[in-house]
C-alpha cells in the first residue's frame, strides 16, 4: 500500500535553487516509483527570520513509508545538506516539511500532520497549487487560503513579476 505525501522544501544559503534540485534527487528513492511531482520554484522573504530569501517549493509522491519513517528520512537529507539548527529559525540550508500523508491527521510529539502551519504560508500554499489547486485543508480549500495570503509577497522564479495583494481576489 501507498500513500501519497507532500513534502514543502525551503532552502535560502548557499545556491538554493542547487540545494532543491539536489534534495528532490534525495527524495527520488523514497517515492514508490521513484518519482517526484515538483511545483514550480518560488523566491519568499524570511518570515520570522533572518538572512537572504528563500526559495520554496513542494513535491509530491507515492511512499511506502509510515510517516515516521518519512521524518527520519527528511531529516538524514536535512542534515546531509549541513543545515545549522543553532537557533530557531536560523538561516539554514535545507529545511524539508512533511506537509499531508494522504488523509492521515498525526500527533505525536515528533510529528504534526497536516503541518500545522502550512495553511497560513503563501510559500506553502502557492506550489501546492500547482500540484493540487483543488485541495481541501481542514481550515477550507485552498483557492479560499490562497486570498487570505495574497498581501504575502511571493514571485515565481523566473517570472518577471513579484505577486501581491490582489493577485487572487477575483
Ligand atoms: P523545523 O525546525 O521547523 O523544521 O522543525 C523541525 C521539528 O519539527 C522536528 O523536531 C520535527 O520532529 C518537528 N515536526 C513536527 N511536525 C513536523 C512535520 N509535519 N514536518 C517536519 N517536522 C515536523
Amino acid at each position: 500500500m501507498t500513500t501519497t505525501a507532500y513534502i514543502a522544501l525551503g532552502a535560502n544559503l548557499g545556491d538554493p535553487v542547487d540545494t532543491l534540485l539536489d534534495a528532490v534527487e534525495a527524495l527520488r528513492p523514497l517515492s514508490a516509483t521513484q518519482d517526484v511531482a515538483l511545483s514550480r520554484f518560488y523566491q519568499t522573504a524570511p518570515v520570522e527570520a533572518e538572512g537572504p530569501d528563500y526559495i520554496n517549493a513542494v513535491a509530491r509522491f507515492p511512499t511506502v513509508l509510515s510517516a515516521t519513517e518519512l521524518l527520519t528520512e527528511l531529516q538524514r537529507i536535512e542534515h546531509e545538506h549541513g543545515r545549522i539548527r543553532s537557533v530557531k529559525n536560523a538561516p539554514r540550508t535545507l529545511d524539508l516539511d512533511l506537509l499531508l500523508f494522504g488523509s492521515e491527521q498525526i500527533q505525536t510529539e515528533a510529528l504534526t500532520v497536516p503541518h500545522p502551519r502550512m495553511h497560513e504560508r503563501a510559500f506553502v500554499l502557492r506550489p501546492l497549487a500547482d500540484l493540487q489547486p483543488n485541495l481541501t485543508l481542514k481550515q477550507g480549500r485552498l483557492s479560499d487560503l490562497l486570498v487570505a495570503v495574497s498581501h504575502q509577497p511571493i514571485a515565481v522564479l523566473g517570472g518577471d513579476e513579484e505577486e501581491g495583494d490582489d493577485d487572487y481576489a477575483q
